[in-house]
């Protein structure tokens, strides 16, 4: 790994570790660039395990004296992870243009209009909501890369037919529109539901663009062997071409 596009840290109240503890993790490691992309803060405040509203000033002035700190040493990208919910676009686009968040990634966790958790239990309804939602999100181009696609098998139970084929949905979606899909260490670290051999085996009669992101939530997983070596692993086995390096 000489790169690494989806980092949280302490600030989103389910991490450990400080932004620049990361920052320096990254480059004892040998990475080239590391982006922290903590998830998107709401007006709303919906979920204390994410940054609040109030926090973001703070957040942000921290990030951007560590930017100006490491210049030279690794490249520091602003990111965010996102939902996609219709009534936050604006404001992902404010910290996009206004605040240099240029990594807007889609992970979409829960549904748009906040009724279904992406990682609970489910049926058939509720893997097609998120395969269409996903593609509608996408459509959008606010986003530049898709985390973990598969995130929504968990509690689907199986990865039978009707499964394989939203997933197909969303690589055909993210074939068209030329945007990279994630293979997520976290999950594979954590052995949840993702990622899905099948799923990976069937994500190769598409033309897609791949990367390897840790996902790291403690700073000694940014670029763990059971996590990143494990994924960078199964990727091999799969024959998958991984790319290590975007100009982000
Ligand atoms: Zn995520
Ligand atoms: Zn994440």
């Amino acid at each position: 790994m000489i790169a690494n596009y989806h980092t949280h840290t302490r600030w989103c109240h389910h991490a450990q570790g400080e932004i620049e503890d990361y920052i320096r993790e990254a480059i004892a490691r040998g990475l080239q660039a590391i982006a922290i992309t903590e998830h998107v803060p709401h007006t709303a405040n919906f979920d204390p395990r994410r940054m609040q509203w109030e926090e973001f000033p703070a957040f942000n002035a921290e990030l951007d004296a560590l930017i100006a700190q490491y210049a030279g040493q690794i490249r520091v990208i602003k990111g965010m992870e996102c939902e996609f919910y219709p009534f936050s676009l604006d404001n992902y686009r404010m910290f996009r243009e206004q605040y240099g968040y240029r990594l807007l990634i889609l992970g979409h966790h829960t549904s748009k209009d906040r009724s279904v958790d992406n990682f609970a239990p489910k049926g058939r309804r509720e893997l097609q909501l998120y395969a269409d939602e996903v593609v509608e999100g996408l459509s959008t181009g606010l986003f530049t890369f898709l985390a973990h696609p598969d995130v929504a098998l968990s509690g689907y139970g199986q990865t039978d037919a009707f499964a394989l084929e939203q997933m197909g949905r969303i690589f055909a979606c993210c074939q068209e529109l030329h945007i990279p899909v994630e293979i997520n260490a976290n999950g594979f670290r954590d052995g949840r539901r993702y990622p899905d051999r099948q799923v990976w085996e069937l994500s190769r009669q598409y033309d897609l663009t791949y990367l390897i992101n840790s996902d790291a939530h403690l700073v000694e997983h940014l670029c763990d062997q059971a996590g990143v070596g494990g994924t960078e692993a199964f990727a091999r086995e799969l024959g998958i071409p991984v790319t290590g390096w975007f100009d982000w």
